[in-house]
């Protein structure tokens, strides 16, 4: 349970390799780097006053904050299992620093036997292929939401969804079928590996999904379900600008809130404070984040 840090390279913004073991996953949580958000994106309900306070304790300036993109690298038995890819050179220039942290960190991508991905968010799927188009992780088999597949990859993406999603739409396209001829398509109630179950946490995106890890008491990796965790612990009603289907994702994100907090579930955040693995506290009708 104890975690081992080590020091990364400068510009890095987490820095480090949080390892941790449940039951028999032994994960280590690397950093894509960071991504920064303007306040109307992440908290559109909120206030002038309400937003200063956020963003500065988020480190960040007066319309926006650095989010930090945490990935974990789960050996079981013989795999090796990514969730999500991060960035790779298709977001922002502060992100897209996971293949520079899976070098420094011994792993070579080409042992990289599983990717999951939560969710087709350029974010979470740009780094799978490099600029020239090849698979970063060559020998991986991808395991994608068959209702994440559909959603994004229809031909008639434009006609199907509003203007502001186009860009992911083109984005997930290449992610998606880069992978192709290597895809296990899953849905909510599979087993990915013995004791790794897909969770439905839809909202999002409509396939976004989650992974429920069997140990002393679940973990829980959420993806973007809980987007941040001081704003959505401390408002869990507000709404968070890049859900596709804004209530439902706030439907399901009180639902993880108060399940984690209820069973204890230990949860790791994609988007939380570096390695953002922890508990859901109540705290009055809203929650507190606990690392750990
Ligand atoms: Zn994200």
């Amino acid at each position: 349970m104890s975690p081992e840090r080590e020091v990364l390279p400068p510009g890095v913004f987490s820095k480090g390799f949080h390892r941790l073991k449940h039951g028999r996953f032994d994960i280590t949580v690397l950093s894509d780097g960071y991504i920064t958000l303007p306040s109307d994106i992440l908290m559109p309900e909120a206030s002038v006053d309400e937003r200063r306070g956020f963003l500065g304790r988020l480190g960040g300036d007066a319309v926006s904050a650095p989010l930090q993109t945490n990935i974990p690298l789960i050996r079981h038995g013989n795999e090796v299992i990514l969730v999500d890819t991060g960035a790779g050179a298709n977001f922002q220039p502060s992100d897209g620093r996971l293949a520079g942290n899976l070098a420094a960190s011994g792993v070579d991508p080409t042992s990289v036997t599983m990717v999951v991905f939560t969710h087709a968010h350029p974010d979470h799927s740009g780094g799978t292929t490099r600029p020239d188009g090849s698979l970063l992780f060559p020998n991986a088999h991808y395991y994608v939401n068959e209702a994440e597949w559909s959603f994004w990859t229809k031909p008639d993406y434009e006609a199907a969804m509003p203007k502001p999603l186009h860009e992911f739409a083109r984005g997930a396209q290449r992610d998606l079928f880069a992978v192709k001829d290597r895809l296990i398509l899953v849905k909510p109630g599979d087993e990915i590996v013995t004791g790794m179950n897909v969770v439905s946490t839809r909202g999002h995106t409509p396939g976004h999904i989650s992974l429920e890890l069997a140990g002393d008491g679940n973990l829980l990796i959420a993806g973007d379900v809980i987007p941040n965790n001081i704003v959505s612990f401390e408002n869990p009603k507000w709404h968070f600008g890049f859900d596709t289907e804004p209530d439902i994702a706030l439907e399901n994100r009180a639902a993880l809130l108060h399940k984690a907090a209820t069973e204890k579930l230990r949860v790791l955040g994609y988007h939380w404070t570096y390695p953002g693995v922890g508990y859901v506290e109540r705290n009055g009708t809203a929650y507190r984040f606990a690392e750990g």
